[in-house]
């Protein structure tokens, strides 16, 4: 089957490609269509992950796969969540790192832990849809560790690893990750096949 994965970041469609590969999907990136993605205007990850893979199913009438992911820091209330991606209004991942820095400037290490989610939906043309949820525990650093990954990455510090998700190489990040975690449950719905549908019994 042709899956359209339907993001813009290039980090996380690298990842969702290598996570999708035990299925016999043929891929899709979003730039084979000319398409300009709604803005996120949802208030969780279930439905801004539903709005970008129901999008793209109309336009593209392919299955569409989308993720809608972020971090969630207990100290800020849970910001930045769904707006990860436009933190402060920074434009680079650099600078909203720094700019978390600077909301958490003073927080003690105790007081740092966060949590990464992420949302996969899979959308059909025919309107039906799927949706798998991963989450991953953290700490949040006081300074930048590693190079590898993107977004929040180096702040983002993995207790039971020793090391920031930037700090990892991208099969020991997908050994713990959100986007691992949510793409795992995928694949156990998936290991027969299509899984059945839910069908609403009519009155
Ligand atoms: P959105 O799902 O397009 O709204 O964007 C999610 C944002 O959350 C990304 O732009 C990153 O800033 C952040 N994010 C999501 N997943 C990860 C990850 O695996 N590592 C680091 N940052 C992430």
């Amino acid at each position: 089957m042709q899956v359209v994965v339907a993001t813009t970041n290039p980090g996380k469609y690298r990842e969702l490609v290598e996570g999708l590969s035990p299925l016999e999907w043929e891929l899709r990136p979003l730039i084979d269509f000319p398409l300009k993605m709604p803005a996120e205007s949802g208030t969780t990850f279930e439905d801004n992950a539903l709005m970008k893979a129901a999008f793209v199913t109309q336009k593209t009438l392919l299955p569409a796969l989308a993720d809608d992911s972020g971090l969630m820091v207990d100290a800020l209330g849970g910001e930045p969540g769904v707006y990860s991606a436009r933190y402060g209004s920074r434009s680079s991942d650099r600078e909203r790192n720094v700019y978390l820095l600077e909301r958490l400037r003073g927080v003690p290490p105790e007081e740092r832990s966060a949590r990464f989610v992420a949302v996969l939906t899979l959308a059909y043309p025919d309107g039906h849809v799927e949706s798998y949820r991963g989450e991953v525990e953290g700490v949040i650093l006081e300074a930048p560790r590693g190079s590898g990954g993107f977004g929040y990455d180096p702040l983002f510090y993995l207790p039971e690893a020793g090391k920031t998700f930037a700090e990892m190489a991208p099969e020991e990040k997908a050994q713990y990750s959100h986007r691992a975690r949510a793409l795992a449950a995928l694949l156990e719905a998936w290991k027969n096949g299509p899984p059945p549908r839910e069908i609403w019994p009519l009155e």
